[in-house]
């Protein structure tokens, strides 16, 4: 069920972690050790993750960092769970679609 990141979830994570927050070089230090633990059934290409040198968190999801496709068609927003490590990237509705190229993706404030 747990499988490595793509190269493409990887780029994705990286533009969304480029961020100046608090958390964000703990989460950077985190990229090296993801898999994935969950996809959506939906279709789209949300996905669960988590740090292999850590337990499990609970499924208590936090907003972190929000971004937007630059035609705008595709939001996401990558989630923090319990413990403030990387948990989820969701693609919201309408457009629960694909996951846009990580050049494509602009930081929402
Ligand atoms: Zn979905």
């Amino acid at each position: 069920m747990e499988r490595p990141l793509t190269d493409h979830e990887m780029e994705v994570l990286r533009r969304l972690t480029a961020v100046d927050k608090p958390e964000a070089p703990a989460v950077r230090a985190s990229l090296n050790y993801l898999v994935v633990d969950d996809e959506c059934d939906c279709g789209c290409d949300s996905f669960g993750m988590r740090d292999t040198r850590f337990p499990q968190q609970d499924h208590h999801l936090q907003s972190w960092v929000d971004a937007r496709s630059a035609d705008g068609v595709t939001t996401l927003g990558l989630l923090l769970g319990s413990d403030g490590r990387l948990k989820y990237l969701d693609i919201y509705t309408p457009n629960q679609g694909h996951l846009p190229t990580a050049e494509d993706l602009e930081i929402l404030p």
